[in-house]
């Protein structure tokens, strides 16, 4: 006959002389109850420094959450044992499908860290029925602990950028690796001491900031004092990505001021803001129309797809700069203010944008990073709270050893 207590037990991984005592199906409230005991005189090993057969203190009785079984909420129960040990004292045993003083399997947990790289957290505690703050607790531990064992000990090529939390609200700023395009930290603020912080994080994971020998940022004056104290060997490179978003920004000025006096431009942002090749049919068709009138928009617009086809189309620093040079004095002559102060801006550190052309660094991972974090932000609808914002950045994007779903129990 089918045997359902063997097949829970293969399922937790649980073994002798741990047992299945009683599984309690309650119809009403639509949950499972499995009941845990164990062999009368067993002795377990200490559970910290494996002393075998340590004799029995008393036992605690425990509850853990586990996976749904069908649309059943699942619990196991457990008169856990505590063992007294002559050298560490008394201590509670750590069932093998659970995780040291949490009241969820691990085989629940690793569900839930393996939705919320889909899901918004909200919605996880909607399905399983658990308060989300419950769950902001299992992915901070399973994230603080990884993190915590995370080799900074390679980086070399370093970039960071800044993100609000919320639109328009607080900032934290992100360190990435640039060769491994892994997140290395985030810390809240966007100022120079960030920049000390990363540097400071860089060394509890074996790092050191004497090997950063290339940064890449954008052109805020923070950042760039920050790097020169704390990041001195690096050479600063202020990447494409940050460039041509600060045009952009230029852009969007001349077309919010233009937009007060000709109602044509009205809605009509992102068709500016957006490479040809992303346009809908739609929006191209209003690009055309808009084009034939005598736009600034349409001007700035046009010396923006100029400033873009430099880097797609010049590969070296010295063609680069003739480049650029001519387009800067096309800038100037603008006699519009925000583009001038961009052609200002640029002229200033035309050094560190030049490098784009011969440093190592791949344009696309600035622009990469920041797009996953932009997905992040968007799942969780912005985030209140700064730590599980980091957390979720962390989650997905450091490259840390959590266990995939699903996992044998190792313990
Ligand atoms: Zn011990």
């Amino acid at each position: 006959m089918f045997n359902q207590t063997a097949l829970f037990g293969a399922a937790l991984g649980i073994a002798e002389p741990v047992y299945i005592e009683r599984i309690d199906f309650d119809a009403v409230q639509g949950e499972l109850h499995i009941y845990m005991n164990f062999r009368s005189g067993v002795r377990f090993a200490c559970p910290k420094c494996g002393r075998k057969e340590t004799p029995l203190h008393d036992t605690v009785d425990k509850t853990w959450r586990h996976l749904n079984f069908f649309q059943f909420k699942c619990y196991i129960h457990m008169r856990t044992p505590r063992t007294e040990c002559p050298e560490c004292g008394v201590l509670l045993m750590t069932p093998p499908w659970a995780r040291s003083g949490s009241g969820f399997t691990m085989l629940f947990e690793l569900l839930v860290l393996t939705l919320a790289k889909s899901m918004p957290v909200s919605d996880i505690a909607k399905l399983t029925g658990e308060h989300d703050t419950r769950l902001w607790r299992i992915i901070h531990s399973y994230v603080d602990s990884a993190y915590g064992k995370k080799d900074m000990c390679g980086v070399k090529a370093v970039g960071v950028d800044e993100t609000s939390v919320r639109k328009g609200h607080r900032y934290i700023s992100v360190f990435a690796d640039m060769d491994m395009r892994e997140v290395l930290y985030c810390t809240p603020g966007k100022d120079a001491s960030a920049i000390g912080r990363f540097k400071d994080e860089l060394a509890r994971h074996g790092g050191n900031a004497e090997n950063v020998s290339e940064l890449s940022m954008d052109m805020s004056p923070a950042f760039i004092s920050g790097a020169s104290e704390h990041l001195p060997r690096a050479e600063v490179t202020f990447d494409k990505f940050h460039v041509v978003k600060l045009l952009n920004e230029a852009l969007d000025k001349v077309r919010r001021a233009e937009q007060k006096i000709n109602p044509l431009l009205t809605r009509s942002r992102y068709i500016w803001l957006k490479n040809p090749g992303n346009l809908t049919a739609k929006q191209r068709q209003k690009l055309a129309t808009l084009s034939r009138e005598n736009l600034r928009t349409a001007k700035v617009y046009q010396m923006k797809l100029t400033f873009q086809d430099i880097y797609a189309t010049i590969k070296d620093s010295t063609n680069a700069e003739i480049a650029i040079k001519k387009w800067l004095s096309w800038a100037i002559r603008s006699r519009l203010e925000p583009v001038k102060e961009f052609a200002r801006m640029l002229k200033a550190h035309l050094a560190g944008v030049l490098r784009h052309f011969s440093s190592k660094l791949t344009a696309g991972t600035s622009e990469g990073i920041n797009s996953h974090i932009q997905q992040i932000k968007a799942r969780g609808k912005g985030f209140k709270n700064i730590r599980n914002f980091i957390s979720m950045i962390y989650l997905e994007m450091a490259g840390l050893a959590i266990p995939d779903f699903p996992v044998a129990h190792s313990r």
